[in-house]
């Protein structure tokens, strides 16, 4: 499939999930895919709005491309924080770092500064998309582009799930896409700073996320496959 094809068929499901899923919104944590996805959605979709969340330990590259994301594009994205009580809580429990000490508390922050603000964003919402791709992980392996979200109560969507990496910046570079200058320095894929890193060539995408962790428990919470079930 062309990447032109690919394009075209992913305006049209944007279409038809702002006609049939209202109110939909964007999960945008400003990875390369996530811009592509910024870029269809201001352009073709913008009935779709657009929300991300401030972990409080993103990258200041992060930090820098979404406010240059909303002045390119001239839109305007919700940003949600996590609780503060139980942000204090977990820090004067556990310290600062403690994710490097178990899978569990790990999960445990991952829990705290993304699944739960992202309950809050998704509340009152028919639908959510997100930039996840079938070869990012092996967790990643099974999904499908529409799908029930049971974690969440609604439909998710993943429009560029077939898409290979090199589709993605081929869109990038051809429309003039603004992206995570971390992207330059051999990161592939950016999550929060403490538990990012670049990765060599010979690695895989997601080598760089929780390095500590077995490839299995690669995932957030953000993104529960085995809650999920394909779309009829
Ligand atoms: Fe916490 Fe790291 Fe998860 Fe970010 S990625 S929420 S810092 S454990």
């Amino acid at each position: 499939m062309s990447l032109e094809v690919r394009v075209e068929s992913a305006i049209a499901l944007l279409n038809k999930i702002a006609d049939e899923y209202e109110p939909t919104v964007f999960a945008n944590s400003f990875g390369a895919e996530d811009m592509v996805l910024t870029d269809l959605i201001a352009r073709h979709v913008s009935r779709i709005g657009i929300i991300s969340l401030d972990t409080g330990r993103l990258h200041q590259e992060t930090y820098d491309l979404m406010q240059k994301t909303a002045e390119h594009y001239g839109i305007c994205i919700q940003v949600f924080f996590p609780r503060h009580d139980l942000v204090e809580g977990y820090l004067a429990e556990h310290g600062s770092n403690a994710f490097y000490g178990s899978v569990e508390l790990r999960k445990q922050c991952c829990n705290i500064r993304k699944v739960e603000p992202l309950k809050r964003a998704l509340a009152g919402k028919k639908a959510w998309i997100t930039g996840l791709r079938r070869e990012q992980a092996p967790t990643r392996s099974d999904l499908a582009v529409s799908a029930f979200d049971e974690a969440n109560g609604l439909q998710k969507f993943n429009p560029l799930l077939d898409w290979s990496l090199d589709e993605v910046w081929g869109y990038i570079r051809e429309h003039g896409v603004p992206y995570n200058a971390l992207h330059d320095r051999s990161f592939p894929s950016i999550g929060c700073a403490p538990c990012t890193r670049a990765v060599a060539m010979v690695e895989d995408i997601r080598a760089g996320r929780w390095w500590w962790e077995s490839p299995a428990t690669k995932e957030c919470g953000l993104h529960v496959v085995a809650a999920m079930k394909k779309a009829a």
